[in-house]
């Protein structure tokens, strides 16, 4: 190749192909290179799209773009082996124009996506891998590495959007690998079902979607959650825990999957449902401490790369696109000045710090500490919800009065009120 562009991008998911985007419309010479057959071909993603941040970037997207449904209904629930404590909110507001969020299935959506961002002119070339960044003599970035003869690529501006498994910023000396306690690891499946089905067992008006986020029981106490989302015709169905838990419990997140099928919230749900698809992948979960320094002269990096991910709110596609979107701008006024350095690089990561992106990372910077050193969150306050739940809901010839105290015992029994009064505090203060 030994071409030359304004910007090179490695990877197109939702952080490179903000970022290409951008850049396209700002006329630069812009080049997107993905490892993938086509966009969304290698991505792993639970499947929520918020609209706000795409809105900015593609107005009125969802009217065109190939949603799976929008989302009214959202839900938490807190399981034990056999029961569960449920909290969700539904409106039709979110049905309405504009709507909050929807799921998408990314093997359609990112194609449709980069299609925008090649409409706009930037290059994408698929199929092909960047294997290293190209450094001048002084260690700045000025170009890649394609893993094809003759693939080096020069440009003015290197931006990593290659994902959670980020080599190339490894190879910049931005990052070391995640370490254990910064990163989950999820298994995904879709299963297919029938549109009505679906509607019928979510309670769902055609088009419409709801999300169910699980926790305790889903994950066997273990740090992370599992969720279930309804698209057109399919459910995602996946988990993911801590990688530290994993490795210490011994467990594997698709034995947990496969675990929490049984589940008798969730068996229903699901049954008679084909299995047509099965993923793998690491999610970034280590907070604003695991982000690396987000640029060097000639080179940022974005997204998953950097770590933007957002576990206790599952969002990521939106942090990446953020991210993409400054990092574009910002290489837009490099150009334009004719100084690609940190000097001026430094003002993506300057940005990104005013933006929600790296204020919530901030926020949920010590979360992973905070339900690692207090597993009872996730251990024994959902079975002990649940007894209360179960005792406040059944009728038997006690009187209330009787019944209030036998809860009240019954709490104390298991963990003095002192103690649970201490527990909501330190949450407050550890992400509230
Ligand atoms: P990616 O989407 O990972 O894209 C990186 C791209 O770079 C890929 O296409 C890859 O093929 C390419 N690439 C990598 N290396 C190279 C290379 N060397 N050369 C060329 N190309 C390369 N987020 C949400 O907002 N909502 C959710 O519901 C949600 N659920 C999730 C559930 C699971 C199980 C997982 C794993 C993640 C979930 N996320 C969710 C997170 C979300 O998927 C990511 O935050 C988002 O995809 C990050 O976008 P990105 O562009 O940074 O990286």
């Amino acid at each position: 190749m030994a071409e030359r562009f304004d910007v090179v991008i490695v990877g197109a998911g939702p952080a490179g192909l903000s970022a290409g985007l951008v850049l396209a419309r700002g006329g630069a010479n812009v080049l997107i290179l993905e490892r993938g057959e086509y966009p969304g071909s290698k991505n792993v993603m639970g499947g929520v799209l918020y609209r706000h941040q795409l809105d900015e970037l593609l107005p009125g997207f969802w009217r065109e773009a190939p949603i799976e449904r929008t989302i009214v209904e959202q839900n938490y629930w807190l399981l034990t082996p056999d029961a569960a404590v449920t909290f969700g909110y539904r409106t039709p507001r979110w049905a309405d124009d504009p709507p909050n969020n929807f799921t998408v299935l990314r093997a359609k959506f990112d194609p449709w996506f980069a299609k925008k961002v090649e409409e706009a002119g930037a290059t994408l070339i698929t199929r092909t891998t960047v294997v290293d960044l190209i450094h001048d003599d002084r260690g700045r970035v000025v170009g890649v590495v394609a893993g094809r003869p003759e693939g080096e690529v020069y440009a003015d501006v290197v931006i990593l959007a290659e994902g959670v498994n980020n080599l190339l910023t490894q190879k910049a000396g931005l990052h070391d690998d995640w370490a254990m306690d910064e990163a989950a690891l999820a298994v995904k499946e879709v299963i297919e079902l029938p549109r009505e089905k679906i509607e019928d067992r979510f309670g769902l008006e055609p088009g419409q979607g709801a999300t169910v986020e699980m926790l305790g029981d889903a994950t066997a106490g273990m740090l992370g959650m599992a969720f279930l989302y309804t698209n057109k015709e399919s459910l995602s169905f996946g988990v993911g825990v801590l990688v530290k838990h994993l490795v210490y419990s011994g467990m594997n997140p698709n034995d947990l999957l496969e675990r929490l099928k049984q589940h008798p919230k969730v068996r229903k749900l699901i049954e008679g449902g084909k299995v047509i698809e099965y993923s793998a992948k690491l999610i970034p979960e280590g907070g604003y401490k695991a982000i690396p320094r987000l640029f060097k002269d000639g080179l940022m990096v974005v997204g998953d790369a950097a770590g933007l991910t957002n576990a206790i709110h599952r969002e990521g596609s939106n942090l990446a696109m953020t991210s993409g979107r400054i990092a574009g701008e910002v290489a837009l006024e490099a150009l334009a000045e004719g100084d690609t350095s940190s000097r001026v690089l430094c003002r993506y990561q300057q940005r990104l710090e005013e933006t929600y992106v790296l204020k919530d990372l901030r926020k949920y910077n010590h979360a992973n500490e905070f339900f690692d050193a207090n597993p009872q969150f996730l251990r024994d306050y959902p079975e002990l919800l649940s007894q209360v739940m179960r005792e406040f809901f059944t009728v038997d010839s006690t009187p209330k009065w009787d019944k209030q105290a036998k809860i009240v015992r019954m709490v104390r029994q298991q963990r003095p009120l002192w103690r649970i009064a201490y527990d909501l505090y330190a949450m407050w203060r550890a992400i509230g």
